[in-house]
């Protein structure tokens, strides 16, 4: 997973340093001609350089393109093993170098090290690759004593160990960033589904709260809350308020000969009815089994009773079902009006109840309004 992730970067940093290292490998050219003047090795020299700074080129192409650092670390790998031959195949070409070569293999083995991330063993069987063979090589072609070899060898010894632990070191900084960034992240991921799903409890929960759950419509504490808001505006802008008390007529009897499920449903048809029949700012409740209450703002006596007969209406031409043909369907409204400054919506809910209770005693399937204490069909 570390790997994908600086995967991009990797591939970038690849290419830039391999056309690096191989242009400074091809400018060593300038040292051959200084050391050999022009002969046959240097020529050999020369095609040996343009050979490595060609093919490294070339990979640099092909890392930069379709070098993915996490499937294909032998590509990244191959670019160490050309310059090292090519480090190596200079001590024939020129042994009377060797010391000042030296330089340049501690140079490259520790170039090899830190210019590879997260490929240890990659850069390590490179740079050991390119210390034995330097290693060799000295000692075939530039006859060095033994204890010139031991010398050498402790050297190249040396720069491994410290490029190995220096390169572990930083590999295993970069990885435990990671996991705590990767760890902090899955953290963050946890406590937003965290707080999503709060969120959606506490939508849950207001549902609850706010709304009946058979019929939709408010709750009488919620209807309570929104219509008090309504009647103060109402006040303060001096508007006439109208309040409905709902009750659907002998609803028992229809629990009774059909049963609660066909109750419920005729309830959940009523709802729908006063839903659909009045204005988005009236505030519509359910105020008790089978007794609903409206408020609405801004409306007058005359609008009042228009709205009430109407609603009255579509309940009776309700289309019920099969089972239910010969019942006949009807409410009694109360209508209290909010005309004097000091009304309160108790106040108000008490006279709508009353209202509707004298529609009961009259008759039922009605509509009756009370104004200021009187009470007028
Ligand atoms: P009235 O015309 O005088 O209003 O008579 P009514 O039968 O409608 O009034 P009553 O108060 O005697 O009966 C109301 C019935 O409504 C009693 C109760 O069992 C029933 N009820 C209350 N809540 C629900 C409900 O949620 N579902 C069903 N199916 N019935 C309910
Ligand atoms: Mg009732
Ligand atoms: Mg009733």
């Amino acid at each position: 997973m570390y790997r994908k992730s600086i995967k991009t970067s990797v591939r970038f940093e690849s290419c830039l340093s391999l056309i690096l290292v191989s242009l400074v490998f091809g400018m060593f050219a300038i040292t051959d001609y200084h050391l050999l003047g022009v002969s046959k090795e240097y020529y050999l020299l020369i095609t040996m350089r343009i050979v490595v700074v060609s093919l490294c080129l070339l990979l640099a192409f092909i890392i930069g393109r379709w070098g993915s650092y996490s499937r294909r670390a032998w590509l990244h790998a191959l670019p160490l093993w050309i310059i090292a031959t090519g480090i190596i195949l200079i001590v024939p070409l020129r042994p009377e170098s060797l010391f000042t070569q030296i330089t340049a293999v501690v140079v490259a083995t520790m170039a090899f090290y830190l210019l590879i991330p997260n490929l240890l063993t990659v850069a390590m069987f490179a740079s050991l690759y390119l210390s034995i063979g330097f290693l060799v090589s000295a000692v075939l072609f530039a006859e060095i004593a033994p204890v010139v070899t031991l010398r050498l060898a402790l050297l190249l010894i040396m720069t491994n160990v410290v490029g190995f632990c220096a390169l572990l070191r930083l590999e295993t900084l970069q990885r435990k960033q990671f996991a705590l960034l990767h760890e902090e992240r899955d953290q963050n991921r946890h406590l937003l589904k965290e707080i999503a799903h709060r969120k959606s409890l506490e939508a849950q929960l207001r549902m609850v709260a706010e709304r009946d759950a058979l019929t939709g419509l408010d709750s009488r504490g919620h209807f309570m809350k929104r219509a008090e808001a309504l009647l103060q505006r109402s006040r303060l802008e001096k508007m006439p308020f109208s309040l409905f008390m709902i009750d659907v007529d002998h609803f028992k009897s229809i629990n009774d000969t059909w049963g609660h499920t066909h109750g419920d449903w005729v309830l959940t048809k009523i709802a729908a009815v006063c839903a659909q029949s009045l204005r988005p700012t009236d505030v519509i409740g359910r105020f008790g089994g089978e007794e609903f209450v409206v408020a609405l703002p801004d409306t007058s006596p005359e609008d009042a009773q228009i709205v009430a007969e109407r609603l009255k209406k579509q309940v009776a031409e309700l289309p019920l079902k099969e089972e239910m043909s010969e019942l006949c369907l009807s409410v009694t409204i109360g209508i209290a009006l909010a005309h004097t400054e000091e009304a309160d919506l108790e106040s108000l809910i008490t006279r709508a109840d009353q209202t509707l209770y004298v529609g009961k005693r009259n008759g039922r399937n009605r509509v009756v309004m009370c104004r200021e204490g009187m009470e007028e069909e």
